[in-house]
């Protein structure tokens, strides 16, 4: 671990530290071990709607028309909250401003929502969102990794960050248009093992377009991964 990020989880186990006592977002002073009040954590936007199993964006709780039309190579999403206020302002500042601890809060609502689930797909390994070495250097952590590392942890599932690489250095997805992004992220992984038979789920903070998951998930079938979820904090939901 360098020493960049070493002080960064220093600083992250303080916050967390003030974040058990102080809810992060109204600073009310009952904030759960998550760091949020319960008046707090109900008010966020949690993804309960009647979604597509498979994508996670609206329908009436079937496979919508268009995975029926264009199947991705994923099979199934499970997503905590819809992309929205304060979500998307608690991501951006988990990932770009340092809010290590957010991990915790993260992970831990969405190993929540998972224990309530029944999974017919029992997951046999937790891959993270790759980050490009260049990338990792640059940022210091992989935010996708720290989140996963923590639901692994909590659902006694393996995590496995090596075997499954971004070789490619390609412009961050969200700097592109929509239409771009699945050519920009195009044989950006690679796969050092086979992963024959086994049961997969992708972790990684936000699924706009899921052209990233998308290219992931094919990566890991074509290592031989017979189920691939995607485990994401946050869908972008296209608004009405
Ligand atoms: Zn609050
Ligand atoms: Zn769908």
């Amino acid at each position: 671990m360098n020493i960049r990020l070493k002080f960064k989880q220093i600083v992250a186990t303080g916050l967390q530290t003030f974040a058990q006592q102080y809810c992060l977002l109204c600073a009310a002073h009952n904030g759960s071990e998550l760091g949020l009040c319960n008046a707090c954590a109900t008010s966020l936007p949690w993804h309960g709607a009647p979604q597509c199993p498979q994508c996670g964006l609206h329908s009436d709780g079937l496979v919508c028309g268009h995975c029926l039309s264009s199947p991705p190579d994923f099979d199934a999403t499970h997503s905590l909250f819809t992309y929205d206020f304060p979500v998307d302002s608690m991501l951006q500042h988990y990932k770009y401003r340092d809010m290590l601890h957010l991990s915790n809060t993260f992970a831990t609502l969405f190993s929540q929502k998972l224990a309530t689930k029944n999974n017919a797909n029992k997951i046999d390994l937790i891959i993270p969102m790759p980050m490009h070495s260049a990338r990792l250097k640059e940022r210091g952590f992989n935010q996708a990794l720290e989140i996963a590392r923590i639901i692994a942890k909590n659902s006694q599932i393996k995590c496995d960050f090596t075997t499954c690489q971004r070789t490619k250095l390609t412009p961050p997805q969200a700097s592109l248009p929509l239409k771009e992004r699945i050519k920009n992220i195009r044989g950006v992984f690679s796969c050092m093992q086979k992963l024959q038979g086994l049961n997969i789920a992708i972790v990684d903070d936000v699924m706009t377009t899921g052209a990233s998951l998308n290219e992931l998930a094919k990566t890991l079938k074509q290592a031989g991964a017979s189920h691939v979820e995607c485990w994401v904090i946050a869908r972008t939901l296209p608004h009405k």
